[in-house]
């Protein structure tokens, strides 16, 4: 299977297959007619009631971190000063397609998003946050014909893989480079120009605007997911919305990918999981528990007989391509898992780096001021322990699948927009 689809439960009046998707997978762009026609743009009455309803069924960021979204709308809505509210749609995760794909084809969910989150946090000004061109077009047609709203710009980025970290993007809406700073303070405490400022995901956006203008599948919507599916290559690339809690196993067969021997997690952010990948559930909390991570959704799945070390050294070596270069631990660190692994998978070193290997991958995490590092980090430590025999196959003879040089650019794991 490849293209758009919902695995949702259908078949109640007025609920669609997928309200995130629209009526129907949607090859142009939705205008606004056919929007305001799904219920879109409706006046928020009861800010602080839709408020209570977002936290009670429990949204989460979709960004990759899971935090609970009503927790943040309140944290901007209560601090001192004037908000901004932005709608980051810079997917840095090369294998991730999910927020190109809405503000390509729905740009006004994402608008009524934002101009919801704005209402209920006082914001009067708001952000487009992306580096997607055919995206950029999109919004800025669906922002010439939308009803009044708050002044939204829109500002464009080139795609990195720190670029919509959201300190980064705070530090490129003010016109300097999209890079991580340190942390406190937070975007939602001081971000665009000292303001507060809310940094939300595009997929985020959506779910508030759906769960608006369709209350009643709020709980449903709240704890679907969009994850995008590939192979090797892009090979089958799907983007499915899949209901709170399905397991890897059940996309993983409708895209071709039952077979396969592990999977990428998360993007890169999730690390490399082998046997018993299949019962893994596609939730923030049970993966959180078991010491992995959601991320943004993407699963990159690896055909019977693929080498895993080949795809955790191509991996580290696009982290350690796209570090931004400012934390020295980063530099040193993901240069360090990346080299080390590079050499083992060429078969250049005995058990000692391995130790080596074992040893970083438990100290690095938490160490720089955005996740990049702990993405590589993750990435070893999880190969290390669902894969030992196939970095053990690799000492001495090396591997034919492991090239001289491992690619940094990140194409086996480039996904093309369905
Ligand atoms: S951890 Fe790495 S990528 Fe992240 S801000 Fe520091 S140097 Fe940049």
């Amino acid at each position: 299977m490849t293209g758009v689809h919902s695995l949702l439960p259908a078949g109640q009046p007025g609920l669609l297959v997928s309200p995130v998707f629209g009526a129907e997978p949607y090859r142009g762009v939705e205008d606004l007619a056919r929007y305001l026609a799904a219920g879109g743009y409706a006046p928020l009455t009861a800010r602080d009631r839709f408020l209570d309803l977002i936290a009670a069924v429990g949204l989460r960021g979709r960004g990759g971190a899971g935090f609970p979204a009503a927790v943040k709308l309140r944290a901007v809505r209560d601090a001192p000063g004037r908000p901004v509210v932005v709608a980051n749609g810079e997917e840095g995760e090369p294998g991730s397609v999910k927020d190109r794909w809405l503000l390509r084809h729905r740009p006004h969910l994402i608008l009524d998003g934002l101009r919801l989150a704005a209402a209920m946090t006082g914001a009067e000004h708001g952000v487009v946050y992306l580096s997607d061109p055919r995206a950029e077009q999109a919004v800025r047609h669906a922002l010439a014909e939308r009803p009044a709203g708050p002044r939204v710009v829109v500002v464009r980025t080139d795609q990195a893989y720190v670029a919509g970290e959201e300190t980064a993007v705070v530090r490129r809406i003010e016109g300097g480079p999209a890079l991580p700073t340190a942390k406190p303070p937070r975007p939602f405490e001081a971000g665009v120009g000292g303001a507060p400022t809310l940094v939300a995901n595009v997929e985020t956006l959506a779910r508030i605007a759906v769960m608006h203008a369709c209350p009643d599948v709020a709980p449903a919507l709240a704890g679907a997911h969009l994850v995008t599916v590939s192979g090797p290559g892009g090979s089958a690339a799907a983007l499915i919305e899949v209901p709170a809690g399905t397991h890897l196993k059940v996309p993983a067969d409708l895209c071709g990918h039952g077979m396969a021997e592990a999977v990428l997690l998360g993007g890169m952010f999730g690390g490399l999981y082998g046997p018993g990948w299949t019962d893994l559930p596609l939730d923030h909390d049970a993966l959180k528990a078991a010491g992995r991570a959601l991320g943004c959704g993407a699963l990159h799945f690896l055909r019977p007989g693929d080498c895993p070390v080949a795809l955790a050294t191509e991996a580290t070596a696009y982290l350690k391509a796209q570090s931004a270069r400012q934390c020295g631990v980063c530099v040193s660190g993901t240069g360090a898992l990346a080299g080390t692994l590079a050499a083992l998978a060429r078969g250049e070193t005995g058990a000692g780096p391995t130790q080596q290997l074992r040893r970083w991958s438990r100290q690095l995490p938490g160490r720089g001021a955005c996740g990049l590092l702990d993405a590589a980090a993750r990435i070893v430590a999880t190969l290390l322990t669902h894969f030992p025999d196939r970095l053990d196959a690799h000492r001495g003879s090396g591997c034919p699948d492991c090239t001289d040089e491992a690619p940094d650019d990140g194409r086996r794991f480039a996904v093309p927009v369905p």
